[in-house]
């Protein structure tokens, strides 16, 4: 019988979370493993109006305490740790986890949910001005920008989303996107299309971001007249969709061209024991609702794997 846990979550945001209040719950012996602190991307929003129950919406941060609250009145054991390394050893119906900094740990069963980080736009001055003016996130350094113009690049949810969340804050954003419509929820479009502090960008990608200390400018080019032009700005922030956050597993299990995690629908992976669930996992549809429904099926998954139902 192998000696580790029945079950090691890897990773704190809500897919995790609700696999650990699930597994708990069915008396499996589970560690969930997070990098840093629970929470994952719902913890830098700063507000969620779409997910059930809260119709007067709720901040990301009280939301995932909540979460962990639940999840530890259950008896999750909730520890820090990153995994480094994933072997699976099924001749002994274990899987073989390495951590930074040396320790291993042999559970039964794995739940990667490991979230997906926002991707970078790869234009020179990025890099380079990451964190002097360049932004992944409004909600945490947005306050840095107050009554000051910034610039937001992309035409997603999250990029509309946090235009508006810099409203608040900033005197004016510019949204820029490559093409003349957004692709967020029409919801989302029509308050940014309406919010007087927002002037869209239309057909326009940077080129470069500009400064020396700090952003000073972008270099833009219109896609649809080819020309190029000079937009003064103290901040960029950039939501130019994301990727899974699955380097650690070293091509172990099947993913789709973006690398998202390719599973069926009880969660579980091309590899016998490991399962995968929200924003990491292949997918159409990537919220907190749906993250929190593939963890509650991941756990449940589990426990019938081990149970041999
Ligand atoms: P996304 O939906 O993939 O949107 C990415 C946006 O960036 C698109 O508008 C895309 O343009 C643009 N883009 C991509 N590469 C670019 C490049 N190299 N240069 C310029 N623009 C580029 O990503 P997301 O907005 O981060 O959202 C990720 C997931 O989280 C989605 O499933 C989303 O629904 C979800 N989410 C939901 C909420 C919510 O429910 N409130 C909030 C945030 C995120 P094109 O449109 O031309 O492709």
């Amino acid at each position: 019988m192998p000696n580790g846990p029945d079950l090691v979550i890897i990773g704190g945001g809500p897919a995790g979370l609700t696999a650990g209040i699930y597994a708990c719950r069915a008396r499996l012996q589970t560690v969930l493993l997070e990098k840093t602190s629970p929470g994952g991307q719902v913890l830098v929003t700063d507000y969620v109006e779409n997910y059930p129950g809260f119709p007067d919406k709720v901040s990301g941060y009280a939301l995932i305490d909540q979460m962990v609250a639940q999840a530890k009145r259950f008896g999750l054991s909730i520890e820090n740790g990153e995994v480094a390394s994933v072997a699976p050893r099924q001749d002994k119906g274990v899987i073989e986890l390495g951590l930074a900094g040396g320790k291993t740990l042999s559970p039964r069963s794995v739940i990667v949910a490991t979230g997906a980080s926002p991707n970078q736009l790869g234009v020179p001055g990025e890099k380079e001005l990451t964190g002097k003016g360049v932004s992944y996130c409004a909600v945490c350094d947005g306050p840095f920008f107050r009554d000051q113009e910034v610039a937001v690049v992309g035409g997603g949810d999250s990029a509309v989303q946090e235009a508006l969340f810099l409203t608040k804050i900033v005197k004016k954003v510019y949204l820029i996107h490559r093409r003349d419509e957004l692709r967020a929820i029409k919801l989302l479009q029509e308050r940014a299309l309406s919010e007087p502090k927002i002037q869209p960008v239309w057909n326009s990608v940077v080129e470069k971001i500009n400064g020396s200390d700090q952003v000073e400018s972008l270099s833009l080019l219109n896609r649809e007249t080819g020309e190029h032009s000079s937009l003064s700005v103290q901040g960029v922030f950039i939501f130019v969709g994301i990727q899974p956050n699955t380097s650690f597993l070293k091509n172990l299990l099947k993913t789709d061209e973006r690398g998202f995690i390719i599973t069926d629908e009880w969660m579980r992976t091309s590899v016998q024991g490991i399962f995968a669930a929200g924003d990491c996992r292949a997918k159409p549809l990537r919220q907190i609702s749906t993250a929190v429904g593939d963890g509650a099926c991941a756990a449940f998954a589990v426990e019938h794997m081990l149970n041999g139902y």
